[in-house]
């Protein structure tokens, strides 16, 4: 079911997840799309999310912002391309790539101490290897101990990729073009940010079967949302992930259609690393047990990274 609206105010809005936003443009939404995005998520019941520019936004905008409850992303919620020791937000967003988040851990673990919630995100899970397997355990690891010993005095660190994990009973994924959906300053609906990225750079749409296009849009608020098979993206119809229990993983389907074609068939990397994280969430929680701290339902042993390697067992 929709929840969310995410409004890209401007092409240059800051990229927040996988994806680069390559826009250097400004292109500012107007007051009536803008409006027009509000009223269909008023009437839609959807939370919105912006997402601002790093631009000050002319002031006649702030009143229709204001008009309905949001998030504010790139202000509310901190975005840092480079690992920072100044954060002083309540959440922030870290993107950083593979090599930067093993080279940089202790970094990263210190800056757990200055958000109550980081989150992670790989620029380049694209490029992981299974040879950086044992660096990325060791860097996870590294974070998993500034967590027990920020919960040991009290303070209740969170950071997506280790923390989520012990309190999630179920799937809980970014659920681009299921749970949230995304209007760009065109007045036109993507799954998500990155798709419309990848229409304004040119890139083929390789999904699309009928034409040669980077057509990706999904509807706009004039006609509505018109999703094509949105079955096709939900969690009872990917047959590797609805076995899986690496319940905090992205499920990320514009790297899923960059990688396999598929958008709801994962890749190798998304899988590896989601289960890297799920192991040593799993060894957080003994380690919370250990010392009389709750940490969730039990997570078990097993003995595989990637569930298509294992998918007749299932
Ligand atoms: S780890 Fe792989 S199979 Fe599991 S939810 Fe993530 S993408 Fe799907």
């Amino acid at each position: 079911m929709l929840q969310y609206l995410v409004i890209l105010l401007d092409d240059t809005s800051v990229a927040y997840c996988h994806a680069e936003n390559p826009l250097k443009e400004r292109y500012l939404i107007s007051l009536n799309t803008l409006k027009k995005a509000i009223l269909f998520g008023m009437k839609e019941n959807l939370m919105i999310q912006y997402v601002y520019p790093e631009y000050d936004l002319p002031k006649e905008y702030s009143e229709l912002i204001e008009s309905i409850d949001h998030i504010k992303i790139g202000h509310d919620i901190k975005v840092y391309n480079d690992v920072t020791l100044s954060s002083t937000a309540g959440t922030a967003i870290l993107r950083t790539t593979v090599a930067d988040f093993i080279s940089k851990q202790y970094d990263i673990a210190a800056m757990l101490s200055q958000v109550t919630r980081l989150i992670i995100c790989l620029k380049d899970a694209e490029l992981f290897q299974d040879e950086q397997i044992e660096q990325y355990k060791k860097a996870l690891s590294t974070l998993s101990a500034m967590v027990l010993n920020l919960r040991k005095s009290d303070y209740q660190s969170e950071v997506n990729i280790l923390t989520d994990r012990l309190t999630l009973k179920e799937m809980h994924n970014c659920g681009a073009g299921d749970s949230n959906i995304t209007l760009a300053p065109n007045g036109k609906f993507y799954l998500c940010p990155a798709f419309y990225y990848d229409e304004k750079m040119g890139i083929s749409n390789r999904l699309n079967h009928h034409k040669p296009s980077s057509e990706r849009s999904v509807g706009d608020l004039e006609t509505g949302l018109q999703i094509p098979n949105p079955q096709l993206l939900k969690l009872d119809h990917a047959p590797l992930c609805r076995i899986c229990d690496a319940y905090h993983c992205n499920r990320c389907i514009w790297l899923n259609q960059k990688l396999t074609w598929d958008n709801n068939t994962p890749s190798h990397q998304q899988c590896v690393l989601a289960h890297l994280e799920r192991n040593a969430a799993r060894t957080l929680q003994q380690q919370l047990r250990a010392v009389g701290l709750n940490a969730g339902e039990e997570i078990k042993e097993i003995d595989y990274l990637d569930p298509f390697d294992v998918r007749e067992k299932f």
